[in-house]
């Protein structure tokens, strides 16, 4: 067998993956005239490739990373938990210490009485089984006909059928048959591009009374539940008006809608405290995790359930569940995680210190001359790309050209952020250091400059 190591040519590396890999939300025919960057090491908030480059990832991978690359402690647990006990289900009455320690853990951080975890390997899996249990729950309490998960145009949810539908992203429902029967999307609170001549209050307001409409027009006994992100993040870190989520809680409690926050990106720190529904103010009956619950470091997800909904699943047999449910290697490394997270103060210190410092400094690239405007909560942002600040103008083309270009320009200068259409975002670890802001402002500026120049 040929062996393959960083070591090798990045050509050859990068010939290897197109010939073989296919990459995900790509256009992989694509890797055969460039080749990906071949990342081989990461530390802190920094990233390395195989052409010694270090690279300041302002997306903290795929928004996970919460306490930053190179955390010994998590890879001497797993290798603890692999020789103690690599694999065992939790099907069929058995359980182990790691999945025990860690649902109780869980427990005591979730806010209310969200005290019950059924665990899958992604966000995706979680909304999966999300779907599968308010269906399950209303059907348990003699209301099978409520079966609708109302969510909203431009949340994600994941890419499964399931999760996938649910989200709103027309580019997913064009590939494959998507949204199965039974899901209905509402309008999304994303005042910038949608608010029109509305106060961002009115618009928020307008956007969430968009929840009551459709429950009235689909009928009451047909909707099981509302989804959506606290902050939606892959749809480009869309920060709701003040007066958006109190009106969706006010409505959901008056109508008995079940209301699962997917708290995938929220989750663990990002907006500023441990979940997003406790920066937004809400009382969800279910939230779906992942990402920052084991800051990547193992595939883990999960959804936890009120103690009202526990107790309608738990009292029949819900036929539902993956071969790595609860793995106990991910669980005891999300366990160490949520350790370094509750010990090290992650979170507050990013409350008191860093997270305001970061606020200054992002909201001051609404100063670029192509930035309408710069919004940021916690430890995720936006910068709205505009030709015209006022107007708050769409870039004359396709949409979502001049991000591209400066998400490219970004990557030229060592610095990792994403495109949303014109929309640059970050979400960087929540460990990220002063001296790393003012790096990632810097090359984020020169970025913007450099792909102004290209866009004229
Ligand atoms: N939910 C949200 C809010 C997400 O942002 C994501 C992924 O980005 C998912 C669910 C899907 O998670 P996964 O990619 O682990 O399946």
């Amino acid at each position: 067998m040929v062996s393959i190591t960083n070591h090798m040519p990045t050509a050859e590396l990068q010939a290897l993956d197109a010939a073989h890999h296919v990459h995900p939300f790509s256009t992989n025919a694509g890797f055969a005239t460039k080749g990906a960057r071949v990342i081989t090491g990461a530390d802190g908030c920094w990233l390395s490739d195989s052409e010694g480059e270090k690279i300041l990832d302002a997306m903290a991978g795929l928004w996970c990373v919460n306490i930053g690359y190179g955390r010994d402690e998590l890879a001497e647990v797993a290798a603890r938990q692999m020789k103690e006990l690599p694999y065992y289900n939790t099907f069929f009455m058995t359980t182990h210490v790691p999945v025990i320690a860690l649902s109780a853990k869980l427990a005591e951080l979730a806010p209310g009485d969200l005290n019950h975890v059924m665990y899958s390997s992604s966000g995706s899996e979680a909304n999966d089984t999300n779907l599968r249990i308010v269906r399950t729950y209303w059907a348990e309490k003699g209301k099978p006909s409520k079966k609708v998960v109302i969510a909203r145009w431009n949340g994600y949810h994941g890419s499964s059928m399931g999760s996938g539908s649910l989200g709103g992203m027309k580019s997913i429902h064009s590939q494959g048959g998507l949204p199965i029967p039974d899901i209905h999307h509402i309008g999304q609170p994303d005042w910038w591009s949608e608010g029109g001549d509305m106060s961002p209050e009115d618009f928020g307001l307008m956007r969430a009374q968009e929840l009551e409409q459709a429950i009235l027009e689909l009928g009451e006994d047909k909707v099981a539940a509302f989804i959506a992100e606290p902050v939606q993040g892959a749809g480009g870190v869309i920060i709701p008006p003040a007066t958006y989520w109190p009106e969706i809680q006010r409505i959901c409690d008056k109508y008995e809608i079940l209301l699962i926050a997917d708290e995938v990106i929220c989750g663990f720190g990002r907006t500023g405290n441990w979940f997003g529904c406790q920066t937004m103010g809400i009382r969800p009956d279910i939230m779906t995790i992942a990402k920052g619950l084991s800051s990547g470091y193992q595939p883990i997800g999960g959804s936890i359930l009120s103690d009202e909904v526990n107790a309608v699943i738990a009292a029949t047999e819900f036929n539902h569940g993956y071969t790595y449910s609860g793995h106990p290697v991910a669980a005891a490394v999300a366990l160490e995680n949520l350790r370094i997270l509750e010990e090290e103060k992650v979170i507050a210190r990013l409350q008191d210190d860093t997270g305001p410092y970061l606020k200054e400094q992002f909201e001051s690239l609404a100063q670029h001359p192509m930035v309408g405007e710069a919004k940021i909560i916690g430890a995720m942002g936006s910068l709205a790309l505009t030709p015209d600040k006022a107007t708050r103008a769409k870039f004359a083309g396709k949409e979502g050209a001049v991000g591209f270009m400066v998400r490219e320009r970004c990557f030229a200068n060592n610095l990792v952020m994403r495109h949303v259409g014109d929309r640059m975002i970050i979400s960087p670890p929540l460990v990220i250091s002063k001296a790393e802001i003012d790096t990632l402002i810097e090359r984020a500026w020169k970025s913007l400059d450099e792909g102004m120049a290209r866009a004229k």
